[in-house]
């Protein structure tokens, strides 16, 4: 089969044989897999040369081995490429499994054969049943759904709190949906490209703030925000951000790059600003695929088309160079298709 392989100069198009499932494993055919922005700027070592790249993926069960006994042939599914952890540290004993240091060691798409590809065959513990009324296409953006839930509800915002987002992709729009859905009453979202700061008032967005008109303190409207959401991985935004916070408020960050950010410490220490860090999800992944099953959350304005495996290099050149595409979903069955 066609798949798409890690290397770290980019991915590449290889042959590999149809993958066995072993006897915890499931082996499920792909309906669709997204193209996160983790995957644009994977490196070594956490991703390994030479594996299936494809994190976010759906599909249906083809095959079950000897020892999984939740899932059966037929069953619509959802991949959490996180779920196999040690099961016994603290933070797994504690409902944060994020924080297991095991996390990484299977990762789907990252350290083990992942979605980009017809067929991948993962342990049980990855897998989720698909409810009813979700659909393939928009259960593929359950992970990303879940990683902006996570980083909303942690922050402890609550409803008529208003909030600014730093950036339109896709975790960006997710979580500006979110605060929408979830009672924040006026939330700004900054945003360089026009394209995206559409989209962001699309989903939910007070307003959308293009960051190069002026300084952003200038730009903003009304009370200042209390709770602030880095998903740009731009490390400049986190000195906006500490500036434009109202007292008492809260960034939560879940971008990031290698580049270190800077900030005013003065700005954290008068205001008392807490800087605090969200990281993938726990039981946020089953509560992102509620609201997808029930239309809670629709994740249709992020989807850009959806390509075969064959387009996984140009759909990663496309992502990398033109702000005008959020998400690119993979799909040898659906390739150009706009539904199901
Ligand atoms: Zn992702
Ligand atoms: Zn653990």
């Amino acid at each position: 089969m066609r798949a798409a392989i890690f290397y770290p100069d980019g991915p590449q198009l290889e042959e590999r044989p149809e993958p066995t499932p072993g006897a915890d494993d499931a082996l499920v055919q792909v309906e669709y897999c997204g193209i996160c922005g983790s995957d644009l700027h994977a490196a070594e070592p956490d991703f390994r040369a030479g594996t299936i790249m494809g994190h976010e993926f759906v599909g249906t069960v083809l095959e079950v081995g000897a020892d999984v006994r939740e899932f059966r042939v037929g069953d619509r599914v959802a991949v959490n490429p996180n779920g196999v952890v040690c099961g016994h540290c603290e933070f797994c004993r504690s409902g944060r499994a994020n924080l297991c240091a095991d996390v990484w060691k299977y990762s789907v798409g990252v350290a083990r054969d992942g979605g980009l590809a017809p067929l991948a065959a993962v342990d049980q513990r990855t897998l989720y049943r698909l409810p009813d009324g979700a659909s393939f296409r928009h259960a593929a953006l359950v992970e990303p759904l879940a990683v902006a839930l996570r980083a909303v509800k942690s922050s402890g915002i609550t409803l008529g709190d208003n909030a600014i987002v730093f950036g339109g992709g896709p975790i960006g729009l997710l979580a500006t949906a979110l605060l929408r859905a979830g009672g924040a009453t006026d939330i700004s979202v900054v945003e360089p490209s026009a394209v995206r700061r559409e989209k962001a008032v699309a989903v939910g967005a007070t307003r959308a703030i293009d960051p190069g008109a002026g300084p952003l303190a200038e730009l903003l409207v009304g009370p200042r925000p209390r709770y602030g959401f880095d998903a740009t991985g731009v490390p400049e935004v986190v000195k906006d951000a500490v500036g434009v916070l109202a007292p008492g408020g809260t960034l939560t960050i879940s971008g990031w790059s290698k580049r270190l950010p800077s900030f005013a410490a003065q700005d954290l220490i008068f205001k008392e600003i807490t800087l605090r860090g969200s990281f993938i999800y726990t039981t946020e992944f089953d509560a992102a695929l509620a609201m997808i099953a029930t239309g809670r959350i629709d994740v249709e304005p992020l989807i850009s088309g959806v390509l075969p495996v064959s387009e996984v290099p140009a759909a990663f050149d496309a992502m990398g160079n033109s702000p005008e595409v959020t998400k690119f979903l993979i799909s040898d069955l659906h390739a150009g298709s706009t539904e199901g």
